[in-house]
């Protein structure tokens, strides 16, 4: 099966599809994680998208697509959850085409739910491990030793876009170029939306709820 998670920035998308790999042995395609490493790795990709992330604005598709052609051919016929991809409409309709070409398609595309106010003190309370991708929160999930990776001993800090200013442009963005995806994926018959509010884990049985019943 190849799932979808779209929604706007910190409802949870990443958290749940680390989950839901981990139940169901599939892969992800984290497109913020890749490209966050391209950056860290100071690669050809990572200088030209690193300006887009610290402004909050979409990397351009053609730079998107290049990183995704990669990931697919590696993962064909896999479990693949997409997390963060597609963000826009050109996008979504690359992705169609890019699996139909392999005999693939999308089964689900989830759409997490989850109202301004509780997203802002979520992204706010955000902290992040630089080395492994680890996300952690300071009330809901914090780190055993504060400031220090439960999984790596790296270090924790709060992610560039995670800063207020930055949020409001990424949810703008989010409004603008995202959501339409809402109104694509339903028309394909395939769109679930998903409450994201409450803990992580009444989230998760949500998300396992829509995958059950494609089993069932
Ligand atoms: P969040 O979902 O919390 O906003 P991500 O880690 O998924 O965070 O993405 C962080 C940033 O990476 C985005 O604000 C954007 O700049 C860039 N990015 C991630 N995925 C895409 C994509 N599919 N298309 C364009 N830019 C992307």
């Amino acid at each position: 099966m190849r799932v979808v998670f779209f929604g706007p920035p910190g409802v949870g998308k990443g958290s749940q599809a680390e989950l839901v790999a981990k139940a169901m042995d599939y892969n992800i395609l984290s497109m913020g994680d890749i490209l966050r490493e391209e950056i860290r790795a100071k690669s050809t990709i990572g200088v030209k998208v690193e300006n887009f992330l610290q402004r909050g604005s979409l990397v351009p598709d053609e730079l998107i697509l290049e990183v995704v052609d990669d990931f697919l051919l590696e993962n064909r016929g896999k479990g693949v959850i997409f997390d963060g991809f597609p963000r826009n409409l050109h996008q979504a309709i690359a992705l169609e085409q890019a699996l139909s070409r392999l005999n693939e398609a999308v089964s689900f595309a989830i759409g997490f739910v989850l109202e301004r106010d509780e997203i802002v003190k979520r992204l706010t309370q955000r902290r992040y491990c630089n080395r492994c991708n680890a996300i952690y929160n300071l009330t809901s999930g914090p780190s055993i030793k504060p400031g220090v990776c439960d999984e790596c001993g790296g270090e924790l800090t709060i992610r560039g876009d995670d800063r207020e200013s930055v949020i409001v442009e990424r949810l703008k963005v989010y409004e603008s170029q995202t959501k339409p995806l809402i109104e694509y994926y339903s028309g394909l018959g395939i769109y679930r939306p998903v409450d994201a509010g409450g803990s992580k884990q009444e989230v998760y049985s949500r998300v396992m709820g829509v995958l059950d019943a494609h089993h069932a």
